[in-house]
């Protein structure tokens, strides 16, 4: 069976194309810190044998951006750069890479009385001088607060998809085009339907496809599975990322993952029937990358899953997180949160912060929490 695919226009990065009825690119990003050279040189290069097509690093001050120059000589990898906050790096890392991704929900926090249209245009400067693509990267944890407050609380597609669907207008204007979008959230029920829409109102548009903080694999790998095969199934999708929380050394995981999902699509052999429901424990937790302050995250991740595997006929969603730059917002769904500093971990239910535990004394707590929640589910139906 050959994917049919929807035609996109053609973006180039680096050596790589998407869109245009290019194969669909798979993707990872590093997870090392990005200062240490030699081992992002070396995750990088892992990942690229395993057959990525652009491999994103995370910079987020400037001495990152100063180690990006040297990795960018350590490796022939496609280089995508993520911003988080301080748009004004990418006047610093476009002459390194070959794409910038920024995320419009995140262009509030610094310089806040400028209007997000300057930032974006100082980002598309910098790609234009610099001969870079640029991804509009929204994330169901950090939508634009604009939007979101423009719509029902209950609604949290409609916002993602105003907000990208502003950008691309936005950046247009400028007379860019070599730009592709993602919309990413932790559900795959959401993800297939946020990429529809999209992708019916801008069907010219490439989208890069990913289930964020899809979690520990295999469970993680069958959530993006669920998403990818509806989607590709479909036509939409011009390059993807499994997002997999595993340790530094098995990153090419990821490619792997990818790499299979799309070998059985075209097989025809997919599993599209599973429907992710809510009717047990849902756990997520992010792919980490280098803002993760300790590496005691990914056991952290594993703990937690095999001390609540007696609540897994729960209805209830744990959100494990590696850092304190998106832990806090993108835990804001799940029942109970939980994000990683250099020596605590932060815990919350709900919106409501309970307080930062030693990573000794974090597991009972998630315990009692969980004990909690289930006690008030169990008190709710009876
Ligand atoms: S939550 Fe933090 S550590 Fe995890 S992938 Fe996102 S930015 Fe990286």
């Amino acid at each position: 069976m050959t994917i049919q695919r929807k035609p996109t226009r053609e973006v180039r990065i680096g050596n790589l194309a998407i869109g245009g009825g290019h194969p669909i690119a798979v993707q990872s990003m590093t997870a090392t810190k990005t200062q240490d050279v030699a081992a992002t040189v070396r995750q990088a290069e892992a990942l690229r044998e395993a057959g990525a097509g652009v491999v994103r690093i995370a910079v987020d001050s400037e001495r990152d951006a100063e180690a990006l120059a040297e990795i960018r000589r350590g490796t022939t990898a496609n280089l995508a750069v993520d911003l988080q906050e301080n748009f004004r790096l990418a006047e610093l890392v476009a002459p390194h890479v070959d794409k910038i991704r920024y995320n419009p929900g995140h262009l509030y926090h610094h310089q806040k009385d400028r209007p997000w249209q300057e930032k974006v245009r100082f980002i598309i400067e910098q790609a234009v001088r610099n001969d870079c693509a640029v991804r509009i990267g929204v994330n169901c944890g950090s939508v634009d607060p604009e939007k979101k407050a423009s719509f029902d609380p209950s609604d949290s597609i409609t916002p993602m998809l105003q907000s990208a669907l502003e950008h691309c207008e936005f950046v247009e204007s400028l007379g860019f085009t070599r730009f592709c979008v993602s919309l990413k959230d932790s559900d795959p029920a959401k993800v297939v339907e946020v990429n529809r829409r999209f992708a019916e109102l801008r069907p010219d548009v490439p989208l890069h496809l990913g289930v964020t903080e899809a979690g520990l694999p295999p469970d993680g790998i069958i959530k993006t599975r669920v998403a990818f095969e509806q989607l590709i199934g479909i036509g939409i999708g011009d390059t993807l990322r499994v997002s997999l929380t595993v340790p530094n050394d098995r990153k090419p995981e990821e490619i792997v993952a990818g790499r299979e999902i799309l070998a059985d699509i075209a097989a025809g052999r997919v599993r599209s029937v599973v429907r992710l429901q809510a009717t047990g424990l849902n756990i997520i937790s992010c792919p980490s990358c280098s803002r993760v302050e300790n590496e005691a995250f990914v056991e952290l991740a594993q703990n937690v899953k095999e001390l609540t595997r007696y609540a897994q006929e729960h209805a209830l969603t744990i959100a494990v997180m590696g850092c304190r730059v998106n832990g806090p917002g993108e835990t804001d769904e799940a029942d109970l949160g939980l994000w990683c500093g250099p020596n605590r971990v932060n815990l919350k239910r709900g919106t409501e912060v309970i307080g930062a535990f030693t990573y000794d004394e974090i597991l009972p707590r998630v315990r009692e929490e969980l004990d909690r929640l289930i006690s008030q589910l169990t008190s709710s139906r009876s």
